[in-house]
């Protein structure tokens, strides 16, 4: 589009936009049994330059909350005014999940295993191809906001495929503790992106149905920094982290035996091949067993629930290409959020 030719407004289902003003927009997505409408609700900022489409999206499970709180957060650092491009928000994608505080759908689908989605299918199904037709069809780009399930948390942490270079080069810019390169998952959003060819960084961070300060100014300035670097007309945030810790390899450490664990090892911690992670006792303490960590790396995700069965999982342990540099990393990128002067309100303990 030529510089001087006016931006046109933003069409999206069955409304428009214009340019440098914003507006909240429902999607109905399907009427409950009480004959209340659920919609998927939308804001739409659409900048007065031409720009890129962004979309950033929040509890696809309806029990990961942190992304809801980022949203809100991200919103009262971007102005249509100045906006170049459009950026669209969706905190809470799956409605029926959020209210109930789960994970699924009413019908126990899981909606991150049915994109693209299908007019006539489930009510999972139908509501990832809402999504998909009237977001990812229109977006560029477009940040995917996760908590671990209940009673586990993750370390920030940017997640990727291997052979999309763009979102590669944006996780580096979006400076979360981690980047995690893997696979896509079969009727996941990210998988139904790819074929709108719209790059999503799927962000995994906290815990299911608790806030965690650190995850949410991870999200927030990791946002502001890609939208910044795609020219989208934002502030950047003062101070720039150290390069994100790349891992292509992840595993879970599982409990050998059923009983109550004890971890040592916090998230982002570096550990060895044989290191102690924690300890897996029974109740009276008569045995009292040191879980090991089977080959070294940083952990990124853990269990925080202390009961535990024979094989659940305990402590998620990704390789690292440079361990020797993972402590300075992680303190730099942990300085650095907490030192940006971005945030004038609470933080939240
Ligand atoms: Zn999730």
């Amino acid at each position: 589009m030529p510089k001087s030719a006016p931006v046109p407004d933003f069409e999206i289902a069955g409304h428009s936009v214009a340019p440098g003003s914003s507006a909240t927009i429902d999607i109905p997505v399907s009427r409950l049994p009480t004959d209340l409408e659920v919609s998927m609700r939308v804001r739409v900022i659409h900048g007065r330059k031409p720009g890129p489409v962004m979309f950033v999206s929040g509890s696809i499970h309806g029990d990961e909350i942190i992304g809801v709180e980022i949203v809100r957060r991200l919103l009262r650092e971007v102005s249509a005014k100045r906006l170049a491009g459009t950026l669209l928000c969706i905190p809470v994608v799956n409605t029926y999940g959020f209210i109930q505080h789960q994970r699924y759908l009413p019908d126990r689908r899981d909606l991150n295993r049915v994109f693209p989605g299908f007019a006539k299918g489930s009510l999972a199904s139908q509501l990832a191809y809402h999504f998909t037709q009237e977001i990812l069809a229109r977006s560029n780009y477009g940040v995917d906001l996760h908590s671990a399930g209940l009673h586990r948390e993750n370390l920030p942490q940017v997640r990727i495929s291997a052979d999309r270079h763009k979102a590669a080069e944006l996780a580096q810019v979006f400076g979360a503790p981690a980047i995690i390169v893997s696979k896509l998952r079969e009727g996941s959003l990210r998988q139904a992106a790819a074929d709108h060819d719209c790059e999503v960084l799927l962000v995994e961070a906290g815990e299911a149905l608790r806030f965690d300060e650190l995850s949410m100014r991870v999200g927030v300035q990791g946002i502001l920094r890609v939208m910044h670097h795609l020219g989208m007309g934002v502030k950047l945030p003062r101070k720039a982290g150290a390069k994100s810790v790349q891992s292509r390899r992840t595993a879970w450490v599982r409990a050998p035996e059923g009983g109550i664990f004890r971890a040592v090892k916090a998230n982002g911690s570096l550990v060895e091949q044989g290191e102690t992670l924690g300890y897996l006792a029974d109740p009276f303490g008569d045995s009292d067993i040191p879980v090991e960590a089977p080959g070294g790396g940083m952990i990124i995700g853990r269990s925080n629930l202390p009961v535990v069965n024979q094989g659940d999982a305990l402590i998620h342990i990704a390789e690292v290409e440079r361990p020797g540099t993972v402590e300075d990393r992680l303190s730099d990128i942990e300085d650095a959020i907490f030192a940006d002067g971005l945030f004038d309100e609470d933080e939240i303990v």
